[in-house]
């Protein structure tokens, strides 16, 4: 048994789990503690957003155990345990657990923390009662509030509840689509023109509008929520008053303005942050032996940006098990395009970064009525990001042959 300081990790999302599911490929014996606030239960959160569709249960949505994953994983897991410091002078994390507080020390820490969702303040009585959805707790809540399952698409029974859902961006989008498919009657408030409006050209948008009005879903564009009230009238239990004077009638407000890197313990330590937990190639914050990973980070590897997706935390997971293995790897990020899981017109886009100036052009040679071809092309006229809709989505992986960097 080694006496040797364990590398800790703070998380138990898929950036933490998926480190030390890499690092066991390399090393079976080094000591891991693994700490978390939630219970650590291994699921895949891309299914928080259809699984109304797919009429499974907070349960179901587990796919193995905490307990399950740290015998198989060979970690020492503390669930239910809140790192409140990191000190990384003395290489060591104060945890509070329940009334006890711990100090764990580390040979190498790394900060797995996800994001926060980003709240926007609403007046009245019900302000404070709009929910988030970011993680299976979360889903649990929300779960219970719609009374689980039980209805269905186009069910007229008085189970089904309306929701107001605040923003229409790819989380706003792919619950308007799963909660109306699963019965419920959804409205979409959002101060853009369109749905996906920063990322999709404007055809797919409307298009994905369009189809998910044909399911029932309700549009409100170009206005906020500036009002939430406990509603007098018979029938849904709040009063959601518009900018644009509009108001509508509802059981739940779901917020899904957006996510922020969640960078308080880090900040809190005097780790350089900006829009997220700053990292260089290899992963390294800017404290020795301190490392981050996931939706908190801030990359070097992608131009400062942060990446809140799955793809890119398998890539930098597996970087990182390297360099804690002893051979140092800096992360490189392929073309990872990202699907949008709105089923009743799935897309993928592949954004052309930030800095790309130019414009999406369809590709009308390449476009179907069962699915268009979108290219973004730069003032030089080369290729720098795509987006494809309906059928014509299985074709990524030849369009991401075509598209530079
Ligand atoms: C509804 C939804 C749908 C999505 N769909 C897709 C999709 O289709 N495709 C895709 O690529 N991406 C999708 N994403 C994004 C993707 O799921 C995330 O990028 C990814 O799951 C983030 O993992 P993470 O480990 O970085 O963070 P998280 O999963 O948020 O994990 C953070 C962990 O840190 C713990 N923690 C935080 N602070 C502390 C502390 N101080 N002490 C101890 N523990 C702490 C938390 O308890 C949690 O265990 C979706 C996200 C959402 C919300």
């Amino acid at each position: 048994m080694s006496s040797a300081a364990p590398i800790v990790l703070v998380g138990a999302g898929l950036a933490a789990w998926s480190t030390v599911r890499e690092l066991r490929k390399l090393q079976a014996e080094v000591p891991v503690v693994l700490i978390t606030a939630d219970s650590g239960d291994f699921y895949a959160k891309p299914s928080l957003s259809n699984a109304f569709a797919q009429k499974r249960t907070p349960e179901q949505l587990v796919s193995t155990s905490a307990a399950k994953m740290a015998e198989t994983l060979n970690v020492q897991l503390m669930a239910h345990s809140r790192v409140t410091a990191v000190d990384p002078q003395a290489r060591s994390v104060q945890v509070a657990q329940g009334e006890a507080v711990h100090t764990v020390a580390y040979s190498a820490l790394v900060i797995a923390t996800g994001a926060q969702p980003i709240t926007v303040p609403l007046q009245g009585s019900a302000g404070a009662s709009a929910m988030s959805v970011n993680s299976l707790d979360d889903f649990s809540k929300l779960f219970l509030a719609l009374g689980g399952h039980g209805i269905s698409a186009g069910s007229s029974e008085n189970n089904s509840k309306t929701v107001l859902i605040m923003g229409a961006g790819l989380i706003g989008c792919e619950f308007a689509n799963d909660l109306a498919v699963g019965g419920h009657r959804v409205h979409v408030v959002d101060p853009g023109v369109r749905p996906l409006a920063a990322l999709v050209p404007e055809s797919l948008g409307l298009a994905l509008q369009a189809t998910l009005a044909e399911l029932g879903v309700r549009w409100h564009m170009g206005t906020t929520v500036q009002a939430l009230n406990n509603s007098e009238a018979p029938g849904p239990c709040l009063t959601a008053t518009l900018a644009n004077g509009e108001t509508v009638q509802a059981d739940l407000v779901l917020s899904a303005v957006g996510l922020r890197a969640d960078t308080r313990l880090a900040q809190a330590a005097g780790l350089v942050c900006e829009r997220g937990i700053v990292v260089d190639a290899h992963l390294q914050t800017s404290a020795p032996a301190i490392y981050a990973l996931g939706d908190c980070a801030q990359y070097a590897s992608a131009g400062g940006r942060t990446l809140p997706y799955v793809m890119p935390i398998m890539q930098a997971a597996k970087a990182l098990a390297s360099t804690l293995a002893g051979t140092p790897t800096p992360v490189v990020f392929p073309l990872m395009p990202v699907a949008i899981k709105t089923p009743v017109l799935p897309l993928v886009v592949q954004p052309p970064p930030p800095e790309a100036n130019g414009q999406w052009v369809r590709d009308d040679a390449q476009t179907a009525m069962t699915g268009e071809v979108w290219r973004f092309v730069n003032a030089v006229g080369a290729q720098c990001g795509f987006a494809l809709s309906g059928k014509a989505t299985a074709r990524r992986l030849e369009l991401i042959k075509t598209t530079g960097v």
